[in-house]
């Protein structure tokens, strides 16, 4: 079989199928995680919105953690846990929601107190926030070594990674899917992922397959070292803000959800376009951090030391786009990442290397079918792909019904 894309949802794909015995070729146009994957903030968050995304997010937790142990490689994650913060009523509200949802859904979060957030060192309580510990929350500090600990496992299996080697073509015969083209070569496969992250849809329209993803800009800051970020400390989530923030590099990062969001089609790009080509705009961030700055003063004062961003694929109902395309067999994509493609690549490449080798669809995974929203016109994709983006902490809070998948079914 053949992956196209050198990502973390590519590489996950590409080891766990090696894993299962498969003979695996990933073809990368740059190289193993230069686009989305290497830019990620690194964060893993077990409170999701639905059941099936908090199971692939918490598994995905334990596959990082015990990645040695399955992949036979070192990977280094920080487990300080993570708390979610409120500091508006309806924030609070939705704070209370996720809670009890995630709680029902296996989940180990707890209700934390002023003197809980007092650990977390770079956040001076205002008062007024309701708090969520969450214990099982990790990170990875450079998220580049958990490309390298994919690609040396993928290696250590016998699968094949190219790099420097664009896919041009999908070979399609008798509606079956036969192999791809490079720029230099055929290669034969009755198998092929499309886990192309943000030209996810230009790689599959190779093939004549439409993929409801929207790419959409997401960029975030590290601040230089600060004395009162303490490494060890917590990630913390300012909801009402959109607001992330974690220790990175003795400093801090900050990122964010705008709440007018870019979306980036890299088809109306020059051929040439890569992540680095994304436009990047610091005041967003600025603004970001200005609105934590009264509880946060390090993530406004505190010089710029890196700033990065890259792309999310936005899907229309915010979940994950994975599984074969019903309109060609044999074609498989893994996307819609919807801002958490990295840190749920371990459990997203487990279930499709399961459904791809044993023939069924594991428990729950085919709601991510790239089938399931039928036709849907280019700007409902990118409305409601944005909606998603600006949504990100609280999708399930005042969703429009129109942006609901049973209701983009209806529609369309
Ligand atoms: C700033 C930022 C912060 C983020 N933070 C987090 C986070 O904390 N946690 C989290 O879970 N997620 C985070 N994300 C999202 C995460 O990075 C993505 O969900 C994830 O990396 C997607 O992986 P991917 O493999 O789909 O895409 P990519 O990493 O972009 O990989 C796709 C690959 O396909 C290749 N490709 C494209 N076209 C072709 C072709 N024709 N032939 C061959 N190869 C091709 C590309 O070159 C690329 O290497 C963040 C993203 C950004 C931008």
């Amino acid at each position: 079989m053949v992956v196209i894309g050198a990502g973390a949802l590519g590489l996950s794909t590409a080891l766990h199928c090696a894993l299962a015995g498969r003979s695996v070729t990933v073809v990368e146009r740059h190289t193993a995680g230069s686009q989305a994957s290497g830019r990620a903030a690194g964060l893993f968050k077990s409170v999701q919105a639905d059941e099936l995304r908090t199971r692939l997010a918490r598994r995905s937790i334990d596959q990082a953690v015990g990645f040695a142990g399955w992949a036979g490689v070192p990977l280094e994650v920080a487990r300080p846990g993570s708390f979610l913060i409120a500091r508006t009523a309806q924030h609070r509200e939705f704070l209370r929601r996720e809670l009890a949802q995630s709680v029902g859904w296996g989940a180990d979060v707890r209700e934390a107190g002023r003197a809980d957030l007092g650990r977390i060192g770079y956040y001076r309580p205002g008062g007024g926030e309701f708090a969520l510990w969450c214990p099982e929350d990790a990170y990875i500090e450079e998220p580049l070594s958990l490309v390298r600990a994919y690609l040396a496992a993928c290696r250590l299996r016998g699968a094949q990674v190219l790099e420097h080697e664009p896919v041009t073509g999908i070979s399609v015969t008798d509606g079956r899917v036969t192999g791809v083209e490079t720029a230099t070569r055929p290669i034969t496969a009755p198998v092929v992922v499309d886990a192309a992250g943000g030209w996810v849809r230009q790689v599959a329209a190779l093939a004549g397959a439409p993929v409801p993803a929207a790419p959409v800009r997401h960029q975030l800051l590290i601040t230089a070292p600060a004395p009162e970020v303490d490494p060890a400390g917590p990630i913390t989530r300012v909801v009402d803000a959109a607001v992330y923030l974690r220790p990175a590099r003795g400093g801090l990062m900050v990122g964010g959800f705008e709440a007018d969001p870019l979306p980036v089609d890299p088809r109306a790009q020059p051929a040439s376009f890569s992540t680095d080509d994304v436009p990047l705009d610091l005041g967003v961030l600025r603004a970001m951090a200005g609105q934590v700055a009264g509880e946060v003063p390090v993530a406004r004062t505190a010089e710029v030391a890196e700033h990065r961003g890259g792309l999310f694929t936005m899907s229309p109902d915010g979940r994950f786009v994975a599984g074969p395309v019903p309109e060609v067999p044999g074609l498989w994509v893994a996307s819609g990442c919807n801002g958490s493609g990295f840190s749920s690549s371990p459990a997203i490449g487990e279930a499709l290397a399961e459904w791809i080798t044993g023939g069924a669809a594991p428990p729950g995974m085919e709601a991510l079918s790239p089938g399931r929203f039928g036709p849907l016109p280019e700007d409902a994709l990118v409305t409601r792909g944005l909606w998603q983006y600006a949504h990100y902490y609280d999708p399930a809070g005042s969703a429009p019904a129109a942006v609901t998948s049973a209701s983009v079914r209806n529609r369309d």
